[in-house]
């Protein structure tokens, strides 16, 4: 039996065939060399477990075999990457990064059943949401709450629920969009809700809401301008001034805050930031934020308000379309509870990890790792250069924190063939091109990749060994 495998193709053999060529100018020499060894292994394996005999293929078929099953395997799939760039909440990245705890607790329900419609207590069918809401009121002081694929999912959710049919009064300062797929009238539109604009764009007054306000009104809507900043002559109503107005015609306020910070940010440098513990204190009756912004969570939305409205929207029907899965539970409730003692939530959660790290930090682990990248060919003018980190995510582009970066030229070849190299390496490397020279921002990188980090660097511009 074992001859059998003589009649198999070597390595090399199987590389000369065009379609593995062209494969390996494509894709990579060492991931198509080590697909091929794979491959062989595989059948060697097959064959001399097979009972009966079975027939090798012949070189051409066996060539054609791998590429199709290395095509399979080479379609762009979610990966870990190392993101470099500086931009926390890097929404190409996938935004928020989870805290361990967060990431465990997933890894705990995920391939068995968990407790998500039963009362652990009674046994009974109970709420989804039950787990987290307790967690959520406790952190913003909202009576209740609900948890959605997104923020887009909240608003629109909330709309259809408390407006449908009915006129939501917006300011023309805040009719937002955020990413080309948000744009507040088309959401609104969806929900079935009625936009009424009011006020202009720099300035809206609270005569402007009350002056609006009829039979048709169904809410006041106030939203968070995160991604840009009207400058000088300018007036916008507070949540507790529409709060006040709202009320005396029995109307919700529902606030779109955003990013959802449970903090105040301002200790890192980043200002105008609302919290939803304060939106809810100033008197909106609904609160909508995201979880993978400034909370640092599982991608959701969440909903905290009065109970009144909370059970409207857990009865509407697009509520079944949008809620989220045990996972997304599981890592939202384990990062809210990191948040109950502050100091915890600063040490575990990886955004504030990333914000409260101390610049000088930042520039000694650039400094070490520019040592090492300096010995490498590809690799030109390797320094430490001092300059800023982003929030990222749909926030401010002011919104900038100080920082370090390992900086170079590419030695030969363009800067954008580098940085796609970069890209496909093992542990994918992110960086940020500013003109010719690439920058690793320290300040993204985890202390833990580091390592990662400088061994995929120094293995490009090498021949991969065969
Ligand atoms: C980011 C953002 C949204 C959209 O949130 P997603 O969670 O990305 O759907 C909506 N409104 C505001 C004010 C935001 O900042």
């Amino acid at each position: 039996m074992p001859n059998i495998f003589r009649n198999l193709p070597s390595v090399n053999q199987l590389l000369e065939n065009p379609r593995l060529k062209e494969m390996v100018d494509s894709v990579n020499h060492r991931v198509v060399v080590d697909g091929v060894r794979t491959f062989l292994d595989d059948l060697r394996d097959q064959v001399t477990a097979a009972t009966e005999d079975v027939s090798i293929p012949t070189p051409q078929e066996l060539a054609d075999k791998i590429a199709d099953w290395l095509e399979t395997e080479e379609q762009p799939a979610l990966k870990p990457v190392i993101n470099a760039t500086g931009v926390i909440l890097h929404t190409g990245l996938g935004r928020a990064p989870l805290a361990s705890s967060a990431a465990n607790a997933v890894s705990a329900i995920a391939s068995g059943y968990a407790s998500v419609e039963v009362d652990l207590r009674d046994g009974q069918r109970g709420q989804r949401i039950r787990a987290v809401e307790r967690l959520l009121c406790e952190l913003t002081g909202a009576e209740a709450a609900a948890v959605v694929n997104n923020n887009a999912a909240a608003t629109m959710l909330t709309l259809s629920a408390i407006a449908k049919g009915k006129e939501v009064i917006v300011s023309r300062g805040q009719l937002i969009e955020i990413g080309g797929s948000y744009r507040l009238p088309d959401v609104m539109e969806c929900s079935g809700a009625k936009l009424k604009e009011v006020g202009t764009t720099n300035k809206t007054h609270p005569a402007d809401y009350s002056y609006a306000i009829n039979e048709e009104t169904g809410a006041l809507l106030r939203v968070h301008p995160s991604n840009f900043e009207v400058v000088g002559f300018t007036k916008s109503v507070s949540t507790r001034e529409l709060a006040d107005i709202a009320a005396s015609h029995d109307l919700p306020v529902i606030d779109d805050i955003g990013s959802g910070a449970l903090i105040d940010f301002s200790k890192y440098g980043l200002t105008d930031e609302p919290v939803a513990s304060e939106s809810i204190r100033d008197g909106a009756d609904i609160a909508l934020f995201s979880g993978d912004k400034l909370i640092g969570g599982p991608q959701c939305g969440i909903i905290v308000g009065k109970k009144k409205y909370i059970d409207k929207i857990l009865s509407d029907p697009l509520m079944r379309a949008m809620r989220v899965g045990k996972m997304t539970l599981a890592a939202l409730s384990a990062t809210l509870q990191l948040y109950r003692n502050i100091d915890e939530a600063e040490q575990s959660v990886p955004i504030l990890q990333m914000l409260s790290t101390p610049v000088e930090n930042l520039k000694l682990r650039a400094e070490k790792i520019a040592v090492q990248l300096g010995s490498n060919p590809a690799l030109k003018d390797v320094s430490v250069v001092e300059d800023q980190s982003m929030l990222g995510g749909g926030s401010l582009p002011t919104q900038r924190i100080a920082t370090w970066c390992v900086s170079f030229a590419s030695a030969e070849g363009s800067i954008n063939s580098l940085a796609a190299a970069m890209r496909s390496l093992k542990a994918p490397v992110f960086g940020r091109v500013n003109k010719d020279r690439m920058l690793l921002d320290m300040r993204t990188v985890r202390p833990s990749e580091d390592l990662a980090l400088v061994d995929g660097m120094q293995s490009i511009g090498k021949k991969p060994a065969d």
